[in-house]
């Protein structure tokens, strides 16, 4: 099956909430069945943490198509920790962030002519990430309406997320639409799903 994951971001919660939100979560799947309480680092590979909660018995329900009897899925990780988590294979920055105040696009990394960011683009929203990761207020400025946007509300590319709370699924089969807008709503807060590998 290859050690792949879908992952799903928390971009509102704050770092001081994320540890009791992600304890209501594992109770809430626990009740559900979708996970269990005893954990194991089998194939799990993420950011910060290197053990995840084992599927429960109805970790089916949460997934688009269960129909696969022999899969099995693997733990699912909690990332706790004001962070940014890229998906994919492939690089660490984001591609473009879309300012919410004018809806203009700064590129970072330009495709296809270039793989990698462009430093003096990048640099002030890495400053800014590096300042929340820290103290949990970080921006970094709009060149062209000039708006300090937070780096929290700057629309990154799909593959790239800001927040203080993430789920990583290692190993499971497509998580459905419903169970991620039950998620969602379950955490209250908006967030952000990405695939990728290890
Ligand atoms: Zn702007």
């Amino acid at each position: 099956m290859g050690d792949f994951y879908e992952r799903i971001v928390d971009v509102e919660v704050t770092g001081e909430e994320a540890g009791a939100l992600a304890e209501r979560m594992v109770a809430w799947m626990v009740t559900e069945g979708l996970i269990t309480r005893e954990v194991s680092s089998d194939g799990v590979y993420s950011l910060t943490v290197d053990e995840g909660y084992v599927p429960g018995p109805n970790w089916a329900r949460a997934v688009a198509d269960p129909s696969d009897p022999t899969w099995l899925p693997g733990p699912v990780a909690v990332i706790v920790g004001r962070d940014y988590h890229v998906g994919g294979q492939g690089a660490d920055d984001a591609e473009y962030a879309v300012c919410p105040r004018c809806e203009t696009k700064t590129v970072i990394i330009n495709y296809p002519e270039e793989f990698e960011a462009d430093e003096e683009v990048w640099k002030p929203f890495k400053d800014g990430i590096a300042a929340w990761k820290e103290t949990g207020q970080g921006r970094a400025p709009c060149s062209t309406c000039g708006a300090a946007v937070s780096v929290t509300e700057w629309r990154w590319e799909s593959g790239f997320a800001v927040g203080a709370l993430a789920f990583d699924f290692w190993g499971w089969p497509p998580l459905s639409v419903s169970f991620c807008t039950e998620f969602s709503h379950q955490l209250g807060h908006r967030t952000v799903e990405h695939m990728g590998k290890f």
